[in-house]
């Protein structure tokens, strides 16, 4: 495993981390949530990713669970939980957004639902425009003082909001945003790297990296048609089949559709090859992975030896492909 510093921070994560959005408590049970969380750990994983909404709480229950069952020594790993939208369908106004009430809430009801003391990483999940930075942030920093979290961050959040909080704490000596959690992939990678890019070095932003297969469309598994057992074949993600095959009129599924035969000539697999490309921007912290089952997490940790192996010239021929395709 590779391990990458969090942006200017201390921490060291690995390149490959591992989330939870869709698959525990909906996909994956217990036992599966255990073993792929055994598995991501035994290989040098040491960052799971969660949070508030996903499956209302229950996935982070189920990390929570597994990891008191594995007895992981805590200081070998770190998780994260995220907060803005509530525990959907209808979360009261007290239980949304990024109140000083509901940043606190959701700090204390992750740390229960996970069985931990403190969370590593915890990030505002979306901006709110009802409250302010100078709300937002006192209350982070207040989080991390009192050792319920270590970093706080950001995920989606577009770059001027980041700077005014970043300035925010800077001016009133508060602990400022340390990481943003953006989507980045092969059919989505304008925020990282151009709207994010003053920020490496100004404000020292690390970036957790989620959707690296565009919800498995990168795996080539979409081209025929949405297999049955699927996270878009799921009937409760009408939502997210329409958004990811849909995307651009089209655009994004015919795209990847050139990804097969392309990591056919490199030796790999397409998502080998898919999440390869994140991992070689220098600015990405750690790419978060997802998986159904653990055979995926085998084939995708491949990724890492592709990264290491392919050269300029190969790199140069996926761009290409990419952008005329
Ligand atoms: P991906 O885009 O990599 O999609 C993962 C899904 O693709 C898997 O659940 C699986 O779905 C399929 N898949 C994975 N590997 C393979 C393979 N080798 N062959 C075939 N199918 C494969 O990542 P996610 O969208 O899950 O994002 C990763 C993490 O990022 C999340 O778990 C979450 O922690 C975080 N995230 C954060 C967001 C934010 O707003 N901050 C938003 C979304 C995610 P299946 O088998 O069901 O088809």
């Amino acid at each position: 495993m590779e391990y990458r510093r969090l942006g200017s921070s201390g921490l060291k994560l690995s390149a490959l981390s591992f989330g939870a959005w869709t698959t525990f408590g909906r996909q994956v049970d217990q036992r599966a949530a255990r073993e792929m969380l055994a598995y991501a750990h035994a290989q040098g994983i040491n960052f799971f990713d969660n949070a508030e909404v996903y499956a209302h709480g229950v996935a982070e229950e189920l990390m929570g669970a597994a990891l008191h069952e594995l007895a992981l020594p805590r200081d070998s790993y770190c998780v994260s939980s995220k907060a803005y939208f509530g525990r959907l369908p209808d979360p009261a106004p007290t239980q949304h957004g990024l109140s000083r009430k509901h940043l606190t809430d959701a700090c204390h009801q992750a740390l229960r639902r996970l069985r931990v003391d403190y969370l590593d990483l915890y990030y505002c999940h979306r901006p709110d425009e009802d409250t302010p930075v100078a709300e937002i942030v006192p209350t982070m920093d207040t989080l991390v003082r009192q050792g319920k979290v270590l970093y706080w961050g950001t995920s989606e959040w577009p770059t001027v909001l980041i700077n005014a909080a970043a300035e925010f704490a800077r001016a009133h000596h508060l602990i400022g945003p340390q990481m943003e959690q953006p989507q980045y992939n092969l059919l989505h990678r304008e925020r990282v790297e151009q709207e994010y890019a003053p920020l490496y070095d100004s404000l020292g932003l690390g970036i957790t990296t989620w959707s690296p297969l565009a919800s498995g469309l990168l795996t080539g598994k979409y081209t025929a048609e949405v297999p049955a057992d699927s996270r878009l074949g799921q009937s409760d993600n009408a939502w997210l089949r329409e958004a990811v095959l849909d995307a651009e009129g089209g655009a994004h599924a015919r795209r990847a559709a050139a990804l097969p035969a392309l990591a056919r000539t490199f030796g790999c697999s397409p998502a080998q090859l898919a999440i390869a490309w994140c991992l070689k921007n220098p600015h990405v912290s750690t790419v978060i992975l997802g998986a159904s089952r653990i055979t995926q997490l085998e084939e995708n940790l491949g990724a890492l030896a592709v990264a290491q192996r392919l050269d300029q010239g190969a790199w140069q021929q996926v761009e290409q492909t990419f952008t005329t395709s």
